[in-house]
């Protein structure tokens, strides 16, 4: 089931959890989290993005929604509540490292961007050196928590400023 033009529903949740719910699985995703990797496809020209990959015979499970039973799985990690990718970007023969530190210093030029796409954190390079890890949690007070922490360049105070001066919040 397509989510949208390159990512099926199949490659953000686990195989079980696909089984068990198939397409109402859709209810347990952050749909516009989904939306937004698909945005960073087509701007960074990726020709692909690797989320989970079981449903083409990989081992990948976690990238998307975990599930209680699952090694990754925390309970109240963003990921446990689907509102977070894990995402490799693809592009001719190109070394993913190279593509996620081509995407970070982007993002962290321009993160007005990423927050009007739904995109509210992005983890820094150096917990996730070779994909992006994306996820849409927001704090009902944002004050503290608005931020995308790929740097420390910035502050979350600086952001906030930013979002502020665009209308965002
Ligand atoms: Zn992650």
């Amino acid at each position: 089931m397509k989510l949208t033009a390159n990512i099926d529903l199949r490659e953000v949740v686990p195989k079980s959890f696909w089984e068990a719910k198939k397409h109402r699985a859709v209810r347990f995703i952050d749909a516009g989290l989904v939306m937004a990797a698909q945005w960073m496809m087509r701007r960074y020209k990726w020709d692909s993005i690797m989320i989970n990959d079981w449903m083409y015979g990989g081992q990948s499970e976690q990238r998307g929604l975990r599930i209680p039973g699952q090694k990754l799985y925390r309970g109240d990690g963003a990921h446990d509540t689907g509102r977070a990718l894990d995402i490799i970007p693809r592009r001719g023969d190109e070394n993913a490292r190279d593509l996620v530190a081509e995407f970070h210093e982007h993002a962290a030029t321009y993160p007005r961007l990423y927050f009007a796409n739904n995109i509210w954190r992005i983890e820094t390079i150096q917990l996730a050196p070779t994909w992006i890890h994306i996820d849409s949690i927001i704090w009902p007070d944002q004050k503290e928590v608005a931020f995308i922490d790929m740097t420390t360049r910035y502050s979350p105070q600086v952001y906030m400023e930013m979002m502020k001066k665009d209308g965002i919040c």
